[in-house]
Parts: C-alpha cells; structure tokens; sequence
C-alpha cells in the first residue's frame, strides 16, 4: 500500500495574514517541481483567508489549528466545521497538545493553573475529529506522551488510549484521516524523538488504529511524527518504515526551511 508523505506545517500563533501570504508563494516556488509528497499549511484563523488566495493555482493544502464541533451559534469565539470549509480548509489540527493544555517543558509560563485554558480533553478530541469528517474536512489527530510520561515507561499505554478514544465511534476511509505522534516532550523542544522509536510507536499505534477501524482503513491512513522537526532531522526521519510524513511547528515558518523539510519526503 502506497501512502502519499504528508509533510505539514503548523504555524501557531505566528504569521499576519500579509505575511502567510508572501511565505506560501515563497514556499510554492521552491517545491512545485516536486512530486509524490503533498505539503499542507496550518495558519492561524486570521490568516486562512488570505493564505487561501495566494494558495490558488497551487498543490499546496490548507488546514486550520483548531475547530468546534457545532455548525453555528452561540458560541462565542469559535469557528465551526462550515465555516472552515466555506474558506477552503482541507485538513484540521484535532487535540494538539497545546489545546489540550498539555504543555511541555518549553514554555515554563504555562503553569498548571493556565495549562486548561483552552480545556481539549479525549471527549472533545472526539467530537471535533466527528464533526470534520462530517463535514469533508480532514482532521489531524495529535497524541503524545508527556516527559513523566516517558520517564515512567508508560508512552505505549498513554498513547493507545488517547488514540482509542479520538477514534470512537468514527467512520472513516484511510485517506480521510491523519494522525500525528507528536511526544509533548519535543515540542519546540529542540529536542527530537529517535526516528526509530518515533517509528516503533508509530507502528503500535498502526496496530491500534487495526482494532479500531479496521485494516484496510489503517493501512491507507497517514500517521506522522511531530516534534521538533528540521531540515537536518527530517531525511532520518522520512526513511523509516512507518512514518507517513511529518507535522512541523517553529521549522514551518520558513519558507526555505520548510520547502526542505517537504523536499525530504521526495528524497
Ligand atoms: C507542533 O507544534 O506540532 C510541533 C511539532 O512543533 P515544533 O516543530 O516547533 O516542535
């Protein structure tokens, strides 16, 4: 079974609209010679329209960071499945460690009493992954163990129930889903996950992706590795087995860097 690389940027809070605009114009003219690897940008919701326009006669897919899992109304300051895909999103970041208030060592500001602000827990992780596929867009599942986490020899359990419980439920054809292990502990750490243990988990998680969807589903679904991915990692990460592509944080802003991170798929 062959599965296109997914190589995918999320830009957090970074970029006005003007300046997203520049860079994926910038980005398309270093990476449209390319092919067998699609490249994915995930601006922040003030930019998803004009990064949209500057998108168009490009391969260049558009996600968004977040969504809420209602069509409309009074709930305000969130962004529902239409109107994301009304503005031309194809993919959705679901349950990003820093929506889930799981915070890793990089940002010491976030104290525990801050950490739950923007309150994603496993049920919501659900519902929003439901309400995207309910509507034609693509969610990006995100999973990933804490340092103690690790440290306390519970990554595989961490990472199979956080994975069981976004999935309930959900009916899916392979290619409509993407998930993403991204060990909080790398994020914008610097600090990046041995290709080849990210690689292990990736594949137990395949196997827990089996029981819940089936295999046919988990052998066309795209799991990627994400935390802390560069220009320099991305080649050792990109040759194992298991790993589908990548989710790219701080390394996406840039549109040289990232064209090399994609160009590392096609390698
Ligand atoms: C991310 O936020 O999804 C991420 C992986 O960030 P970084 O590449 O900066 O570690």
């Amino acid at each position: 079974m062959t599965r296109i690389p997914l190589m995918a940027g999320n830009w957090k809070m970074n970029k006005t609209a003007a300046e997203g605009a520049a860079m994926v114009k910038d980005l398309w003219g270093r990476i449209q010679s390319l092919s067998g690897v699609e490249a994915a940008v995930c601006p922040p919701m003030t930019a998803l329209h004009a990064v949209a326009q500057a998108l168009q006669g490009s391969k260049i897919a558009l996600g968004a960071q977040d969504i809420f899992w209602k069509e409309k109304g009074a709930y305000t300051g969130l962004i529902s499945p239409l109107m994301l895909k009304d503005i031309g999103c194809k993919y959705v970041i679901v349950g990003h460690s820093e929506r889930r208030g799981r915070f890793g060592t990089a940002d010491a500001s976030m104290t525990p009493e801050l950490m739950t602000v923007f309150g994603d827990n496993d049920t919501t992780v659900n519902r929003k992954a439901q309400a995207a596929l309910e509507h034609g867009l693509r969610p990006i599942i995100c999973v990933g163990e804490t340092l103690e986490e690790r440290q306390a020899g519970n990554t595989d359990k961490v990472i199979s129930d956080q994975l069981q419980k976004a999935l309930q439920g959900l009916a899916a054809d392979g290619d409509e889903l993407v998930i993403a292990y991204e060990p909080v502990w790398a994020i914008g750490t610097g600090q990046v996950c041995d290709p080849t243990e990210a690689d292990r988990v990736i594949a137990m998680m395949r196997e827990v992706v089996k029981g819940c969807l089936g295999k046919e589903t988990a052998e066309k679904m795209r799991l990627l590795y994400g935390g802390s991915v560069t220009p320099e990692n991305a080649p050792a990460i990109m040759e194992q087995n298991a790993i589908d592509g990548v989710l790219v944080g701080g390394a996406s802003l840039d549109a040289e860097k990232f064209a090399s991170i994609v160009s590392a798929a096609n390698a």
